[in-house]
């Protein structure tokens, strides 16, 4: 019916050149204005980002990791302290609480939305628990009205690690605009991606926004002043330059992979395998578009003998990560988690991917289920 040879995982090259002037544009502007780092494009982005996520702070990073720690050690957070988050997400989210001195401390996830489970955050509750960074994996926004509540409960900190999640909403009000400060990843293949590597940490409260600043460039209140350590963790002007381009296409680009994600729904719906839930509470940005199936890896072949591309978002969780041994989890503690690793598989997803593909993606998984049996 359609000729479809192979499908990418990603393709924003249809993108690229719908906006080509206009990157070229601010690239020739950036390098006249001979500000590089930190400059105009950054404190522009910062208002922009700001007024659409509705932080009253935004402050502008080197990537998602660093919004992460710089954040973390914003709030104090370091040595001794326990910090609960999700098993099931990447690597990022628990290496930053390592990496400030802090102890990671996991909770499993709910099996729908694949996000940390409000239930089990209190389950992990010590009087050593500084903070809580709940992750809006693939896009979908977690339960922050749940989670804010045991936050004032035991009097902890909230970081919503926003990475996958540029857009999502939860009622009327997007996502890092709930927790003490929110994080952001600029990297191509997130929502909003940048033509490397950026960041961004939104924040409510004055106090930390001054602190982050401080921070990003190396704990300087002024010019070669400084009053604490802290990190070389800037965000440049070209990919400023970038993101404000690409921002001002982020509803359509949101709406267009959920474009992808319904004909993905009805495509797919006969087949008896587990399909992403929608948040009945607001909007899933759908960064990634993640299937439930049994014989996972048996499956996956099939599509990469017919050249469709997929992943697995995440094939380890991060409990039983070989560096977290010292923490002493079991196998079998986190047991939402643990069958997720085994079953999930993640399908090509962006704006403007030709609605064909979704069909051939269909088909071929039809054909690999059976199978795979
Ligand atoms: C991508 C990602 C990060 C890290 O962002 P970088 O910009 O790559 O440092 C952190 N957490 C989650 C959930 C991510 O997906």
């Amino acid at each position: 019916m359609h000729d479809v040879k192979a499908v990418p995982f990603l393709d924003l090259s249809a993108q690229y050149k719908e906006l080509e002037a206009e990157w070229f544009d601010a690239i020739r502007v950036a390098g006249q204005s001979g500000a590089f780092v930190l400059g105009p494009n950054v404190a522009a982005f910062e208002k922009e980002a700001g007024a659409y996520t509705g932080a009253a702070h935004t402050i502008g990073c080197a990537n998602g990791t660093d919004a992460l720690i710089l954040s973390l050690r914003a709030l104090d957070i370091g040595s001794g302290d326990e910090v609960i988050t999700s098993p099931f997400t990447f690597f990022a989210t628990a290496e930053a609480v390592t990496l400030v001195g802090a102890k990671p401390v996991f909770a499993d996830i709910e099996a729908d939305s694949y996000n940390i489970d409000p239930e089990r955050i209190r389950e992990r509750i010590t009087p050593r628990t500084k903070a809580i960074i709940p992750v809006h994996l693939y896009g979908y926004p977690a339960k922050m009205d749940a989670i804010m509540k045991i936050a004032r409960e035991h009097n902890l900190a909230v970081i919503e690690d926003c990475a996958q999640a540029f857009g999502a909403m939860i009622g009327d009000k997007r996502v890092g605009s709930f927790g003490d400060a929110g994080t952001f990843s600029f990297y191509p293949t997130k929502v909003l991606g940048c033509y490397g590597d950026g960041g961004l940490i939104s924040t409510g409260r004055d106090d930390i926004n001054e602190r982050l600043r401080r921070l990003r460039n190396h704990g300087a209140y002024k010019a070669y002043m400084h009053n604490e350590i802290g990190y070389n963790s800037r965000l440049d002007e070209i990919q400023a330059a970038v993101l404000r381009i690409k921002l001002r296409h982020i509803e359509r680009d949101i709406a267009a992979r959920t474009v992808v994600a319904t004909e993905y729904d009805r495509c797919l719906s006969a087949l008896g395998i587990g399909l992403p839930a929608r948040p009945s509470y607001g909007r899933h940005a759908f960064n990634i578009y993640t299937i439930r199936v049994k014989n996972r890896d048996r499956v996956r072949q099939v599509l990469t003998d017919n050249k469709i591309a997929s992943s697995v978002y995440y094939p380890h969780p991060l409990h039983l990560q070989d560096v977290y041994q010292s923490l002493g989890y079991a196998c079998g503690s986190m047991p939402i988690s643990e069958q997720a690793v085994s079953e999930v598989l993640s399908l090509p997803i962006y704006p403007g991917m030709p609605l064909v593909y979704v069909e051939r993606v269909a088909d071929v998984l039809k054909t690999a289920l059976k199978a795979a049996g």
